[in-house]
């Protein structure tokens, strides 16, 4: 009985800890916003990312066990234009009905699906907008504020450190825009060929030009490829950039016949500030 007694309190123990973490829980839908939310909270809060590392935020299905994590959080911070994020919502109006849901797109002016449409195909991604926000500095300086003010509004009792913490993240981003409008400013070749295109947004706020090798959100057909062909030749592009989660064979299929070289990004890494100076490194080296 002692010894029951013993095991009932260490369970009790550990438990408490674990409970009072789940209060300052808050959920992302992808890796690189707990990187936005680490700089603003540091370890204040603790961050349940929904889409796992490898996968695919365009068509990946939450698993019923994440729903616990999701049902814990005070608050789940949105890109606000992902599909599964849209499929989600009306679920969990049945399971935490106090959870906020906030829209971090909100004040950005999005891009149309960079999806052509011109050859009477349907649109494979039922995405209306582009939804790689987070590839652009401009843009993350948008989802810090709406990041910051979600968390200001479910931990008030936090409030200062998080709005000196954004402050500080707000002044590294503005740096990160001058470091890569400085590497990017002698490129003369402002075209970038790309497999899925994730680069728009970087790619209005530093005046270059994306093109993608998906077509409608699918592998390319063999017309499309030709038009890539030719356009890489003509634009004299020879590099081709693929998400590490994307299978190459199209990117090295298409490098073969544009004498290019395929160039790995990974645009979903958690470490955003190391991902969008390496993707900018790898640009910079085109000629
Ligand atoms: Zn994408």
């Amino acid at each position: 009985m002692k010894k029951l007694i013993y095991v009932f309190i260490v369970i009790l123990l550990s438990c408490q800890p674990k409970q009072k973490e789940a209060i300052n829980m808050v959920s992302v839908s992808i890796l690189p916003q707990k990187y936005f939310v680490d700089q603003i909270a540091g370890n204040l809060v603790q961050v349940n990312v929904l889409v796992p590392p490898g996968s695919s935020p365009h068509n990946y299905e939450v698993l019923p066990s994440q729903m616990k994590d999701l049902a814990k959080s005070k608050v789940w911070l949105q890109i606000g234009l992902l599909t599964l994020e849209d499929a989600l919502k009306s679920k969990l109006a049945n399971i935490n009905k106090n959870m906020a849901i906030v829209n971090c797109s909100e004040g950005i002016t999005p891009i149309a699906g960079s999806e052509h449409n011109d050859e009477g195909h349907q649109h494979a991604s039922n995405e209306a907008f582009d939804p790689h926000i987070w590839l652009a500095p401009a843009e993350v300086k948008i989802i810090a504020k709406n990041t910051l003010d979600a968390l200001v509004t479910g931990f008030p009792q936090h409030s200062s450190t998080f709005k000196s913490n954004y402050t500080r993240f707000i002044t590294q981003i503005d740096s990160i825009s001058q470091q890569i409008d400085q590497k990017l400013s002698q490129l003369k070749n402002r075209n970038i060929l790309i497999f899925h295109p994730a680069l728009a947004y970087y790619a209005r706020q530093f005046r270059l030009s994306q093109m993608a090798l998906e077509y409608n959100g699918k592998e390319p057909s063999p017309r499309h490829m030709k038009e890539i062909v030719d356009l890489a030749h003509k634009q004299n592009i020879h590099l081709i950039f693929i998400q590490k989660e994307f299978d190459p064979s199209f990117a090295q299929q298409l490098s073969r016949e544009i004498e290019g070289k395929v160039v790995i990004i990974d645009p979903l890494d958690y470490n955003w500030e190391k991902q969008i100076m390496d993707i900018t490194e790898k640009i910079a080296a085109q000629k």
